[in-house]
């Protein structure tokens, strides 16, 4: 197990965050700091799944509902977003977190010069 920022910290009300959403099992917040993007917003279970791999149906439902309203919201802020989760040795965070973010620093296609 890596570390879980999210159980440890986010959930418990430890440190605070600009809350964006919340539903009865998901929650979306701005970190204190943007990971990446200009604009960044964090999508999460608010009990501990691991992975997306570990995400069972039902919660799977109510969780990319949240995604969905938090996209929209940036999408009228912005025009547009990314929505990604990150998965095995890529995923440093080892509570399942979608991130919603926009701007300098997120990940673009290398297009051939
Ligand atoms: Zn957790």
């Amino acid at each position: 197990m890596g570390p879980d920022w999210y159980c440890d910290e986010v959930i418990p009300g430890k440190i605070e965050v600009e809350v964006l959403a919340r539903t009865g099992n998901t929650l979306a917040f701005r970190p204190p700091l943007p990971g990446f993007g200009t604009d960044h917003v964090i999508v999460i279970p608010t009990r501990h799944v691991a992975s997306l791999l570990d995400l069972d149906d039902d919660l799977a439902l109510e969780l990319l509902a949240t995604v969905k309203a938090v996209a929209a919201q940036a999408i009228e802020r912005h025009g547009g977003c990314q929505v990604l989760t990150t998965l095995g040795s890529e995923q440093h965070n080892r509570h399942l977190h979608w991130h919603v973010a926009v701007g300098r620093g997120v990940a673009r296609f290398v297009k051939p010069d």
